[in-house]
């Protein structure tokens, strides 16, 4: 473009600022799909300043994020000190329960009707097992197996899916190998300033403390909490959804292994939050989020330290952060991705997901000339409700909480976002999963923690009156005891673990 944004021309120079996960996975990413193109990235990133060094659990769709750029998953998890994770468990949100959200379904369905209106019948009736036993994915993850999942399963019993838990700083490395390899270039400097152009505002160029200015056609601010360009240098308001979210901060630490890596993430409730253990290959992740006005940094750091299975191998962090997003992920030729973008706290590891799913807005929105203002208009819109509804399925876990204490009451008594009250609306009223546009979460999430609350409707599908409870609870008993069957050949994690060394 190179006239100070004048939003015709094309886009010749994308400038990404800040090497964090965002940043090395926008740019190895960017890399690809801008290959050929004559388009010149340059990712600048101040190793002075650093990284989170956060972020260890993610989601499926980063399996199919990496290997969109031909890597394989024993490739990545070699490299990541990686292990498998099948679901996460959560651990007395529902005081002295636990329930696993697998990624996968539950049951199988039966004449057009859903899996759980069945399963709903029969345990009225006191005839059903919980929820969990009827899927493959969370009977995995709660006896530490893993496998990978059959490419045509038979059956939907059959269907479950998995994701990591990595180290975060040494994906972001294999994320800039990549990322080198296609030809971004890196500068690893502090900037100091910003230029924007005087008639658009359009961010011409950043400084750098040598001096250096880098200039830019597409900025991507990938800067972390702070939102160098997208907040400090255009403004852009911050949403803060901390009326909803009360948790503001964490504390993080590692740890000395102990025994079996399970292959879920385990998040335990708290007093004024919940905590997290994310098994790695030779350590462990360790944080609590917690809500500072509920609970002092004393309180919450000895409270996470008494909690920890293996010896900690480094003093606790402590991170601050605000829920929210900002008021719009694009504005003029900047897109933000990652925590600049916005965040919603890990509990359902979904900030590295969404930071996928930025880079494929990108992708499929990518300006050939100019700065349309309708490409920005969808690209924003997209964001924001995605954002909105992962928002809702985390504060749904609150919400269904049954703990004691001054924060859990707090949670359950709040007035909830209109687009959450209608799902749990229609979810009372007829055990059916409301679907709005740009859901990260599939109806079997919301099953998997509606049924792990014992959150059930009343009423049920007019159609399942057809199956009589005696033939019904039999056939439960069969597919229990089929998942059973096919856990118990399933590998365990470690010995999957190492299948996963052999191939690479
Ligand atoms: P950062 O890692 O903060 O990177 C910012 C980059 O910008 C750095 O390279 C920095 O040097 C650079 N930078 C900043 N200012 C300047 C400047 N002036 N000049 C040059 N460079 C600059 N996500 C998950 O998906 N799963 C999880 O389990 C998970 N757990 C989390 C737990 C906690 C407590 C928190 C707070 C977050 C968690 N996240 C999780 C979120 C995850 O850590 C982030 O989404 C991810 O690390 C991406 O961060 P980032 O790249 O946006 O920012």
């Amino acid at each position: 473009m190179k006239h100070g944004g004048m939003a015709s021309g094309a886009i010749e120079r994308v400038v990404i600022v800040g090497g964090g996960t965002a940043g090395w996975m926008a740019a190895a990413a960017l890399g690809a799909y801008l290959a050929g193109a004559g388009t010149r990235i340059t990712l600048i990133e101040s190793s002075e300043i650093g990284t989170i060094g956060v972020g260890e659990a993610t989601i499926p769709t980063i399996r199919r994020f990496y290997a969109a750029l031909g890597m394989t998953d024993a490739e990545v998890m070699r490299a990541c000190e990686a292990t498998a994770k099948l679901g996460i468990r959560f651990v007395d949100w529902k005081p002295g329960t636990s329930f696993v959200h697998p990624f996968g379904r539950f049951g199988q369905d039966l004449r057009g009707i859903d899996f759980h209106q069945y399963w709903q019948k029969a345990r009225q009736a006191g005839r059903a097992a919980p929820l969990e036993e009827y899927s493959l994915g969370a009977m995995l993850a709660r006896e530490g197996h893993a496998s990978v999942p059959l490419p045509n399963p038979p059956s939907q019993l059959s269907v479950f899916d998995w994701a990591l838990h990595f180290d975060a700083a040494r994906f972001a490395a294999h994320m800039r190998a990549y990322a080198e390899r296609a030809g971004v270039a890196r500068i690893d400097a502090r900037i100091t300033d910003v230029t924007l152009h005087g008639e658009t505002g359009f961010i011409e160029a950043v400084t750098l403390d040598s001096g250096e200015r880098v200039a830019g056609d597409l900025f991507v601010d990938c800067s972390g909490f702070r939102g160098l360009l997208i907040g400090e240098a255009l403004g852009t308001p911050y949403r803060d959804w901390s009326h909803w979210l009360l948790c503001d901060g964490a504390f993080a630490v590692q740890s000395e292994r102990v025994g079996e890596p399970p292959s879920c993430t385990t998040v335990t409730a708290r007093t004024a939050g919940w905590q997290w253990r994310i098994p790695l290959r030779s350590r462990e992740g360790n944080g609590l989020v917690f809500a500072s006005d509920f609970q002092g940094d004393d309180e919450a750091r000895a409270e996470l330290l008494a909690n920890i299975p293996g010896a900690p191998t480094m003093e606790p962090r402590r991170l601050r952060f605000t829920p929210g997003r900002r008021e719009v992920a694009w504005a003029r030729n900047c897109v933000s991705l990652g925590l600049a973008s916005g965040f919603l706290e890990p509990l359902e590891s979904t900030s590295i997901a969404l930071i996928e799913t930025g880079i494929e807005r990108l992708k499929q929105l990518f300006p050939d000339k100019g700065f349309d203002p309708a490409v920005i208009a969808e690209y924003n819109a997209q964001s924001a409700e995605e954002m909105e509804r992962v928002r809702d399925f985390i504060l749904l876990h609150y919400h269904l909480s049954t703990r004691d204490g001054p924060f859990w009451q707090a949670c359950r008594e709040m007035t909830l976002p209109d687009s959450l009250a209608a799902k749990l609306e229609l979810w009372r009223a007829r055990g059916a999963f409301l679907r709005y546009r740009w859901e990260m979460f599939s109806p079997a999430s919301w099953l998997a923690i509606y049924g792990g609350f014992e959150h059930l409707p009343e009423r049920l599908d007019p159609g399942v009156a057809a199956v009589g409870t005696d033939e019904l609870a039999q056939g439960l008993e069969q597919m229990r005891a089929a998942i059973a069957r096919t856990v118990a050949d399933t590998p365990t994690h470690s010995e999957f673990l190492a299948t996963v060394d052999g191939a690479a």
